[in-house]
Formats: structure tokens, sequence, C-alpha cells
């Protein structure tokens, strides 16, 4: 052995490992903004499994997932894989990457030392039942994305990497090209070839949401090779020549319409009749840019609660919409009867399998997958890059950082098959989404996780109800409600049968939505039981006031009648609350 440790860009003799190597570590203690969470630090090179690999990182690729992992949200990820047994007190991040194998495991035969590969993100546990009985390795318990969940990644001199990751680096990409495609890449691909009838072919209509973004770049190009139309959806028109250079029929600019986000209820006819016109509208234009009346058979989704409700109402009869993120919310409302009565499918994807991640690959190799690689940084700027992407002021497409290639420009030999296509990333675009979540996130109840502590004073709901119920009779005219509610100045009447219990309650969005359609006349004679919302929900007076808030919140409603020994005694809302938070 020559050297204890090597210098960034100085490589070591193929096959020599030295004892230790440079990193960009994550500590606990510096958990934060990405300039100050990772630091440059020496550290034993890991040694390695019989199934892995370690190899010598040219470049790597920049991800999300280590802007959050270095905030330590949501999940601390050195905690948790402390928690499961692992002694580093340490993360080092990054899963994409391209190097050189500089040494094997005894049960490795897919690579030997010396080959030049590229690395995808998915670990898992090779004795795994499931696995070993032919199951996909993306549901097996033990899946994990390398460099977020697992330590070890490409921000390193050298990476540990099971065998079955590794795959060969296309000759005709730069090291830091080869470093930056592989996670959306196959991301992709899965979305659109992974799910059986539901997935692309030739002739297909294709819907690519974010189309100048990572995953959207690459789901252009997959539709594009096996011969589907896509249509590309982006924020602006600067990004059209983008999208359509990389195999889009055509753009539209998602600012011209402003129908975004969850569904109106279906009760409030006007909402929906609005949302209906501006959904169709962008219907219209996804025939205008197809030039025939088509829908689309699959979308290509991810940004989740402002889109789905567009996405499943365009989406063709017996089509599929793939979501594998939820940029914009989780909350994705569905209006069902498209659902059914148009037999769609609402399909989840993560990441993709070995076999998925060889086929994008092939895709890569032969030169139809252009890496739209926006930017490129030295060792030295991996906090800038990742702070970048914290800021949502980095470029549009996928970005790496040189590790162990002395030099931009490095590492390739050799031509594609198939001439590449080089776009030019839109200039100067700035990003207006929230900075997504890591792709993985672990889900509460299912995953292990921190548990999150209620902040709670211990106060009851006895402690902030209005004693006494204001109700009416259900043949009570809404006119009468009115001058109820306003007259008491309160948002909501409960309606009390001849027996006294409550069975239902007319809230003021109640007494809008009877107002659609009609005349005001019409709208006040009609009855109190004709216009509530059937049922009450109620609370005991004892409950903790933080329950009754999460009842609330969680059946989207801003009151509750309060019981003792179950009769209604009361009313808690969430003015109440805020008023109790603003200290009123
Ligand atoms: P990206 O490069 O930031 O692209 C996202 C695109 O979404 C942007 O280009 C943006 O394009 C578009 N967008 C932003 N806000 C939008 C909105 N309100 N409505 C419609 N489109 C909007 O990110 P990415 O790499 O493509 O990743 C996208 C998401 O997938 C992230 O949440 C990421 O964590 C997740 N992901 C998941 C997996 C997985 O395996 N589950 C793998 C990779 C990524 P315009 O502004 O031009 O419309």
């Amino acid at each position: 052995m020559s050297k204890k440790l090597y210098e960034i860009g100085d490589m070591p003799p193929l096959g020599e490992v030295p004892e230790q190597m440079h990193a960009w570590l994550i500590r606990a203690e510096r958990f934060g903004q990405p300039t100050a969470a990772f630091q440059k630090e020496v550290v034993t090179t890991p040694s390695i499994a019989d199934d892995e690999v370690l190899v010598y990182v040219m470049a790597a690729g920049i991800n999300y997932n280590n802007v959050w992992a270095g905030m330590g949200v949501p999940v601390n990820v050195i905690g948790a894989r402390n928690k499961a047994g692992e002694t580093e007190d340490f993360h080092i991040g990054g899963s994409d990457a391209s190097g050189i194998v500089y040494a094997v495991g005894k049960d490795v035969t897919n690579v030997k030392v010396g080959d030049e590969v590229v690395m995808h993100c998915g670990i898992y546990d090779r004795s795994c039942p499931w696995v070993k009985k032919g199951g996909d390795p993306m549901y097996s318990p033990s899946f994990k994305i390398w460099g977020y969940e697992t330590n070890w990644g490409s921000f390193a001199q050298f990476t540990k990497v099971q065998a079955q990751q590794c795959m060969p680096k296309p000759k005709h990409m730069n090291w830091e090209e080869a470093a930056a495609y592989t996670l959306v890449a196959a991301t992709a691909w899965r979305m659109l070839h992974g799910w059986e009838s539901s997935s692309v072919k030739k002739g297909d209509v294709a819907l690519i949401w974010g189309g100048a973004g990572g995953l959207g770049s690459m789901a252009i190009q997959i539709a594009k090779a096996v011969g589907a139309t896509s249509v590309a959806i982006v924020s602006g028109e600067d990004k059209f020549d983008y999208c359509t250079k990389l195999g889009a029929k055509g753009c539209i600019n998602r600012n011209d319409f402003d129908h975004w986000g969850m569904l109106p209820h279906w009760k409030d006819s006007a909402g929906y009749a609005k949302w209906l016109k501006g959904v169709r509208g962008f219907g219209a234009k996804i025939w205008e840019v197809l030039g025939e009346k088509r829908a689309p058979n699959i979308v290509f989704e991810h940004p989740g609660e402002t889109t789905i409700p567009t996405s499943i109402f365009v989406c063709e009869t017996g089509g599929m919409v793939v979501v594998c993120a939820g940029t914009t919310g989780y909350n994705a409302t569905v209006d069902l009867r498209y659902l059914w009565m148009r037999q769609k499918r609402l399909q989840g994807s993560h990441f993709a399998n070995t076999v998925q991640c060889n086929e994008m690959n092939e895709l890569a190799l032969s030169g139809q997958l252009d890496p739209c690689m926006s930017r490129a940084f030295t060792y030295e700027e991996l906090p800038i890059a990742h702070q970048l992407m914290a800021d949502n002021k980095h470029p549009h497409g996928n970005m790496s950082v040189l590790v162990g290639a002395a030099e931009f420009g490095l590492g390739a030999s050799g031509k594609p098959a198939v001439a590449m296509v080089h776009p030019t990333l839109p200039k100067g675009d700035v990003h207006t989404s929230p900075a997504p979540y890591p792709m993985s996130t672990p889900l509460p109840g299912i995953a292990e996780g921190e548990p999150i502590t209620i902040a709670d004073d211990g106060s009851k709901v006895r402690d902030l109800m209005h004693r006494g119920i204001i109700s009416c009779a259900p043949d009570e005219t809404v006119g009468a409600v009115a001058k109820i509610m306003v007259g008491n100045e309160i948002h909501a009447v409960v309606v009390m049968d001849a027996q006294g219990a409550a069975v239902g309650v007319v809230s003021q969005t109640d007494m809008v939505l009877a107002r659609q359609g009609r005349t005001p006349d019409q709208a006040r004679s009609l009855r109190a039981s004709e216009v509530m919302t059937p049922g009450c929900a109620t609370c005991d007076a004892d409950m903790l006031l933080s329950d009754a808030v999460s009842l609330m919140t969680g059946r989207r409603m801003h009151r509750l009648v309060v019981t003792e020994k179950g009769q209604p005694v009361g009313v808690i809302s969430m003015t109440d609350v805020v008023r109790k938070i603003i200290g009123d």
C-alpha cells in the first residue's frame, strides 16, 4: 500500500484501497442548512460484504434527499440507523454516481475491478424471504435508498454498494453526465413501464407533468423511445423548446389555467362548475397540442395535491395516472365517479427494481437518453449545490459534483449507437414549487420514525366550550335559521328534533350552498332539514382540546357539539381555539 490517504483528484492505483478516504459528512450536531450541515472529513474507508462492491467515485449526482438528510427532517437518518444497530454517528449521502470498481466481495459476478459503472440507489436484503421467492424487491420490507436511508453514499472517494446496484457506464457520457440520470430515469422508467397492461406503448398519449424537471425530462425521452406521443406541462413558454427537443409533441403552460388545487365539494355546484370549466379548457388544450381529440392513456404525476384532480379527469377511459410524489401536498382529492365509471387507475410508484434500472440503462447506453445535466460542481462546491436546491435556486434538470474526476468533461470514450440530442436547458429559470420532500418518506404508523410529540397543555374541551346550544327545529325555514345565526353571531345552528336529539347542523357553508341556483326567496323558504349536514359530530366535554382539534381537522369541520353523559350541552368551535392561541 503506497499511501494511507489520497488527496481528492489523486487516484489510487487501480484496485488499491487506501485505509482512509475524504468525504462530505453530515453529523447530527450540525443539522441545518446544507452549507453548514455538510463538512469535509477524513474517515476509514468502509469494508465490503460478500455481495458488495467498493467503487472509486468519479462523480456524484445531487438529489433533494440529502438536503433533507442535512436538515435532519422529516427523519434523522443517523438516529434512525443508530436505533437499528448501526454504529456510525455520521451520514455520507449521495444516491447517484459514476465510478470505477476497486474491490468486489467473493459472491460478486456481474462486475470486476476496473469496470466503469453507474449505480442505482435501490438496496435490499438478498436473504429477504419475499425477494428469495422471486418477489419484486421494491416490495421487500428491507428495501432502502442508498445514500439516504443507508450510509456510505457517493459523496466520498469510495462508496460501498451492492453488486446489483452496478450497471455499465455509457461510454459516450463524461463522468458528471453519467452520475446525473440514474435516480430520476429509473423512477420514470418504472412509472411508465412497470404497471403491466397500463404501461406506456407505441401509439399511446402520455401527459407529463414538470416536463423540464428531473423526472419529466426523463419521462419524455422514455415515452419517445417506445413510440408514444407526449404532451409536457411546464410553467413557462421558455421551457417549450427544451421539452420538444427531448421528444414531446408539444407543451402546455400551466399558468394559463387557474383551476388547480383540491376539488371543490361536489355539493358546491357553482364551485364545481367553475372547476369543470377550467379542467375542460385544459383538456381542450391537450387536444389542440395533439391535433386530435384524444385523451392521455397515461398521466405521469408527481406534483400531487394541486394536479391529481385534473390528471384523473383528463385521463383516458381505462387509462392510468401513475404517481411517485406529492410535491405540492399529499391530500389529493378524487371525484370517484370518474374513477369507477371510466375505470381509470390511480397507481403509486416508487423508484425501480434492478431489472427495471437495467432496462432504463440500456436506453442510456444506446444514446437514447440524454442525462439532462444542467450544472456540474467541483468537490468543494458540494454544499453550495445542495444549498441552491434548498433555496429553490437550482437550474432545471439534473446536477452533479466531481469527486475523483480531476476536471470537468473527462471520462467519455466512444460514440453512442444513436446520436444524442443535447437540448439547451431554459436559462434563468426559477423554481416556483416548494422543495419536495425526499423520495422516501416514512409512513406514520408503518415505518419506524421519531414519535411526534403533541404540544398539549392539558386543556379540556370544557375549559373552552360555550355552554348552551343555539338550535332550530328541522322544519324551521332557512330565513329563520339565518336570523338566529346573525343575531347570535354564530357560524352554525344545531338542528334538534322534538325529542331534543341533535339530528344535524346548518352551517354557513350549508346556507351558501343552498343559495346556489335559487333566488333569495326560494333559498329563504327552504327548511333546515333540507339544507343541514345530517348527523352531528360530537365530543365529550372531558376530551382533550388537542384531540377535539384533530377531530375537526380530520373531518374538515369547524365545530363540534359538546356532550355530557351523552346529552348535548354546548359547542366548541375552531374560533374558540384561535382565540385561545392568540390569548384573547
Ligand atoms: P424537479 O426537477 O424539481 O421537477 C419538478 C417539476 O414539477 C418542476 O420542473 C416544475 O415544473 C413542476 N411543478 C412544480 N410545481 C408544480 C405545480 N404546482 N403544478 C405542476 N407542476 C409543478 O423535481 P424532480 O426531480 O422531477 O422530482 C419531482 C418529485 O418527485 C419530487 O417530489 C421528488 O422528491 C420526487 N421523486 C420521487 C421518486 C420516487 O421514487 N418516489 C424519485 C425521484 C423523485 P414547472 O414549474 O415547469 O411546471
